[in-house]
């Protein structure tokens, strides 16, 4: 799937979604947000300016957000901006149940929010035997290194694949291969290797 599959997924099938900030007291805060909107330029939340919630956003430009619906998941990191009314209108038409939240010209307590530059993971579990893991990015931001590689060390005798719970590892190959959309980053290939050649990504 492609980076507007997920956001179309997130915003439709899982809508609500668990933010995180950093509170007052200096640490994490979570609550449930839904997403109301995505397009080419991100994703779009809103919420009161009255809330202790809004001055953070404010504050730091920066939230987590993380959703799950049918054992698939949708986590995004990065930084927001305030659009203030700009989209309001079309969130109200697209999500009916806030003209009942908000009614009339209450919705003016409203301010929105898009996530527009941002880093994350689609993880699905729905078919235990084969996981499925894909890198989401949002504007410029860049793809961190998460997972294992293997060095060119590697002698072929397979036992990271003997050890491997998901056998995403393409032993067909010296070096071997991990499949980086089917890997859990559990590590225990990296335990095993008697070689020590399986190494974190990015390191
Ligand atoms: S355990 Fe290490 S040396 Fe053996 S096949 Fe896997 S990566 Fe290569
Ligand atoms: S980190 Fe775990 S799932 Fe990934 S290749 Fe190694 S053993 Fe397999």
């Amino acid at each position: 799937m492609e980076r507007n599959d997920y956001l179309k997924m997130l915003v439709e099938e899982m809508h609500s979604t668990t933010m995180a900030t950093i509170g007052a007291d200096g640490h994490p805060q979570t609550r449930v947000i839904d997403m109301m909107l995505w397009d080419e330029k991100g994703v779009y939340f809103l919420t009161a300016k009255g809330k202790a919630f809004y001055a953070q956003l404010m504050e730091q430009g920066y939230v987590a957000i993380s959703a799950t619906k049918d054992k698939k998941a949708v986590s995004l990191r990065g930084r927001i901006q305030n659009t203030h009314s700009e989209k309001l209108d079309e969130i109200f038409e697209k999500n009916p149940y806030m003209q009942k939240i908000y009614p009339g010209d209450t919705r003016a307590a409203l301010e929105v929010f898009r996530l527009y530059e941002a880093e994350g993971e689609y993880f699905d579990i729905s078919d235990p035997s084969h996981i499925v893991r894909d890198t989401i990015l949002i504007g410029g931001a860049e793809q961190s290194m998460a997972g294992y590689e293997v060095g060119n060390e590697c002698i072929g005798c397979k036992l990271c694949f003997a050890v491997c719970p998901q056998k995403c590892i393409d032993i067909t190959r010296i070096p071997v291969v991990i499949d980086q959309h089917q890997c859990l980053h559990c590590g225990r290939c990296a335990e095993t290797c008697p070689k020590g050649t399986i190494r974190k990504r990015g390191q």
